[in-house]
């Protein structure tokens, strides 16, 4: 008897440093997956790989926010990036804000 040829993806298992939250995929390519974080007050924060030593981190934007629409927490505090610590480096997950602009017609 034979079976048919079964392809495996390969299964990652993610965690939270700052929450309980957990994650699985099956990906072969490099990818991180993100959560809503309860730890960091609701910010969409990276999972990082189960068993790996990281902090994350959210860097509050310091400058004036004025008509930007800035990413908030769950407080309401301006947020400009999520910051994955680990003993290889760091990665930087960006809030952009959007500008806004009005136009008037003469
Ligand atoms: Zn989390």
């Amino acid at each position: 008897m034979s079976l048919p040829g079964v392809l495996l993806a390969p299964e990652h298992h993610w965690t939270c440093p700052n929450c309980s939250a957990t994650h699985v995929t099956r990906e072969a390519r490099p990818h991180t997956p993100f959560h809503s974080c309860r730890g960091l007050r609701g910010l969409t924060a990276p999972f990082v790989a189960a068993g790996t030593k990281a902090k994350v981190e959210a860097r509050e934007r310091e400058d004036y926010v004025g008509a930007d629409r800035a990413a908030v927490d769950g407080e309401g505090r301006p947020v400009m990036s999520v910051v994955t610590t680990r003993d290889t480096g760091q990665d930087c997950a960006v809030l952009a804000p959007c500008a806004t602009a009005t136009s008037e017609r003469e």
